[in-house]
């Protein structure tokens, strides 16, 4: 059963040869083939917006990482593919659009990485099924980031959150945000472990 929920195909296209980056093409086609995806070996997804990338799926290529890597090495290669899917994804997506300052708020400080954050989940709850919103919370340079439907972790159940990919992307948007701070980010709760939402905590470090 599919999730009928999805990417865009170049998203998922370059979220995969992100990962691909991080673990070789020899892996790539171990993960896609265990995830009965052995089709995208050939040809990943095209270079087009069309939202036609399953979360399930998504999902299914992630918990096989897990299973070859185990869930520290999974969880750590996964947020270096999700690093540089942002860094690749900004350059193609919109740069302008999420980074540019806000008149009268300046270029840097925590106010625009907040307002940045929300470019982002805006921009991804526009051009795919993912939903997530952004909160500041009463510690300085904390934020919250909740996905409400997840596609990293659709159908997937574990005692630990596995939406790693998710706290790389988010730690290398809020470093870009910031003018290259670094914030780490560590998911609170997941969906895969039975909670209503996969909540992220970004600090700066
Ligand atoms: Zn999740």
């Amino acid at each position: 059963m599919k999730s009928g929920l999805f990417f865009p195909n170049h998203f998922v296209r370059i979220a995969l040869q992100s990962l691909e980056e991080v673990i070789g093409p020899g892996g790539m086609t171990t993960i896609y083939s265990h995830s009965s995806l052995a089709y995208l070996a050939e040809a990943l997804p095209p270079d087009d917006m069309n939202k036609q990338f399953d979360f399930t799926d998504f999902a299914a290529l992630f918990e096989t990482l897990q299973s070859i890597f185990g869930s520290r090495g999974s969880r750590s290669l996964a947020m270096r593919a999700g690093r540089i899917t942002f860094t690749r994804g900004l350059t193609i997506f919109g740069k302008g659009s999420i980074t540019e300052p806000q008149p009268g708020t300046g270029p840097l400080g925590p106010h625009s990485v907040l307002i940045r954050l929300n470019r982002l989940s805006n921009f991804l709850n526009t051009v795919s099924d993912q939903r997530s919103t952004v909160i500041a919370t009463d510690i300085p340079d904390t934020f919250i980031y909740t996905v409400q439907v997840c596609p990293n972790c659709m159908d997937r159940s574990s005692s630990e959150p596995v939406c790693a990919f998710y706290e790389g992307l988010l730690s290398e948007a809020a470093k870009t945000f910031s003018g290259g701070l670094e914030y780490s980010t560590r998911e609170l709760q997941c969906m895969a472990g039975g909670a209503e939402a996969c909540i992220f905590e970004i600090k700066l470090d």
